[in-house]
């Protein structure tokens, strides 16, 4: 394995400020008594270097949080701070500009183009952003996820797990602050997408980098170093060192009182 922190090609703005961070974010749709309140509140600051697993049950709020903590969607109230810069209230230029080199996304369909090549799809996002097209990192990237010898290939002739891994190494090119990733191993078997969390852990431990992954499977939840739980749009506890068992009794709780509350029934 290589040293940790071994490139750092893009030195961070405000290295002692988080990676990510929330300050009261609400997040409301629709207006006075039909408003449904996706968001209430969420204060949570996630240091670089760590792999945290957002869960909760249906509804619970975890895909409006992801688009607000990435840019994506623009909170009701509160602040969204990357690497210590407030992104809640630039306008679209720029946050398109910082989506694109500032933060990574893996998804579960993994939204490869797949008219490039591998090697193009991983240079993309540089592209995207005008920024050079660093090869020999996207072939150290391939590289690291296996896929030294599959550049040239197109997506097509890749297997799920493998575009998985493409995806990573996209997500990757451009150092970026954090790599949201949205259920990155729902279309996966069990054995691939374990070896999808593993390289998810190793961007970690040894690019050194911040990896926020919204996920409803506790093995997947337990690749990361804490679980953050969501309930009604606020937060619900946490697991650090988290082991499936302990991941999945905890959902099984808060699903029971969500369903409760639904029809009424404590749970
Ligand atoms: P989860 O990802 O945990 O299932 P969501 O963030 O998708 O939760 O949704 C949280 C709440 O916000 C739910 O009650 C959902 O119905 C509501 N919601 C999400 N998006 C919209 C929208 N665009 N318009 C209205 N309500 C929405």
């Amino acid at each position: 394995m290589a040293p940790r922190h071994e490139r750092r090609p893009t030195p961070r703005r405000h290295p002692a400020a988080p990676a990510v961070e929330l300050r009261a974010v609400r997040r409301s749709y629709g207006r006075g008594d039909s408003a449904v309140h996706a968001l209430r509140g969420v204060d949570l600051a996630l240091p670089h270097g760590s792999f945290t697993a957002v869960m909760g049950p249906s509804g619970s709020g975890k895909s409006t949080f992801l688009q607000c903590a990435a840019g994506l969607d623009r909170p009701t109230s509160g602040e969204v701070l990357l690497g210590g810069e407030e992104i809640s209230r630039l306008g679209e230029n720029k946050l398109t500009r910082l989506r694109r080199s500032r933060i990574g996304f893996v998804f579960q369909s993994f939204n490869l183009l797949p008219s490039l090549t591998v090697q193009q799809n991983v240079l993309l996002p540089q592209r995207l952003a005008g920024e050079r097209q660093d090869r020999a990192r996207a072939r150290e990237l391939l590289a690291r996820v296996g896929l030294a010898e599959h550049g040239g290939r197109r997506p097509g002739q890749l297997s799920g797990g493998q575009q998985q891994r493409v995806a990573i190494a996209r997500a990757l090119i451009t150092d970026p602050e954090v790599l949201f990733a949205d259920e990155p191993t729902g279309a996966l078997d069990t054995r691939t997408a374990h070896e999808v969390l593993g390289l998810l852990r190793q961007a970690v431990d040894a690019l050194g980098a911040t990896v926020v992954m919204v996920t409803h499977d506790p093995v997947a939840a337990s690749h990361a170093d804490r679980v953050l739980f969501l309930a009604e749009g606020a937060l619900a506890g946490e697991l650090v060192r988290p082991d499936p068992q302990a991941v999945a009794e905890r959902m099984v709780t808060l699903t029971a009182r969500a369903a409760g509350r639904r029809t009424g029934v404590a749970a």
